[in-house]
């Protein structure tokens, strides 16, 4: 184990359990392991938390925010000891803010509008980068209020995903989203899984899921998530900041 990881015993063992979740999940329904991937959500926690578990194997995280996301990428990327990452933004994303996730090549999980779609294959365009998008879904809240946890309407889903479609610049992975606060995550995975065939019916390579995190990933790779965003189950309980949501 490296230095940095032997500051930090509980991640190897977070990450071991973490993946050994999403395994049993997967295995109960049916479904290879391997089709599973776990992004680790590092908003909040230090360049040096994301390299002690870069130490342990991980190379896939995220950040809610461009600013956080754009320094510790940097940070990391300037250390030769660290492995190359890849991120993925997994916040609400807003048009000027396009040029630092471009740059880095970052995975956008949370497309939820055309003038987001066009601002974004600009930036990768210019930056001569082809971006993974997912368009983020709305799933509504516990009585089906929109609004609630961001995304889309379902009903504007095929449009976002025919404007991504026709941007050589963007690559659609498929469809990521929040389950509502406050009532069974299944249900709402559930209506995940079938926007996500009705998808792929227009889009045959959109064949990604982003749903389920810490709570509630079990729920999620039942119904056939193909990527979990874990936070707290990896890195710990968040320290509070004022602000944006966490
Ligand atoms: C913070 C966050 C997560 C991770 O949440 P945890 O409960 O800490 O695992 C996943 N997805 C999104 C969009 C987030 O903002």
């Amino acid at each position: 184990m490296s230095p940095v990881a032997e500051n930090r015993p509980s991640l190897a063992e977070n990450l071991r359990a973490v993946r050994a979740r999403i395994d049993d999940a997967a295995r109960a329904a049916g479904r290879d392991p391997a089709e599973v991937r776990l992004l680790a959500v590092s908003k909040t926690w230090s360049a040096d938390d994301v390299r002690a578990l870069a130490a342990l194997g991980q190379r896939h995280f995220a950040e809610n925010r461009v600013q956080e996301l754009a320094g510790k990428a940097a940070a990391l990327a300037e250390d030769p000891a660290v492995p190359e990452l890849h991120w993925h933004l997994v916040g609400q994303l807003q048009r000027n803010k396009v040029t630092p996730v471009a740059r880095l090549g970052a995975t956008v999980h949370s497309v939820d509008r055309a003038s987001l779609v066009t601002a974004l294959a600009r930036a990768a365009e210019r930056e001569q980068r082809v971006l993974d998008v997912y368009v983020q879904v709305d799933l509504g809240g516990p009585e089906g209020e929109l609004g609630s946890r961001g995304g889309a309407a379902p009903a504007d889903v095929p449009g976002l995903a025919d404007a991504i479609a026709g941007a050589p610049e963007l690559r659609l992975r498929g469809l990521m989203a929040v389950a509502p606060r406050g009532a069974e995550p299944a249900p709402a995975f559930q209506r995940l899984a079938g926007l996500a065939t009705r998808l792929r019916a227009d889009h045959p390579d959109a064949t990604d899921t982003s749903a389920g995190m810490s709570g509630d990933l079990e729920a999620a790779v039942t119904a056939g998530a193909t990527v979990v965003r874990v936070g707290t189950a990896l890195f710990g309980t968040r320290p509070l900041t004022s602000g944006a949501e966490q």
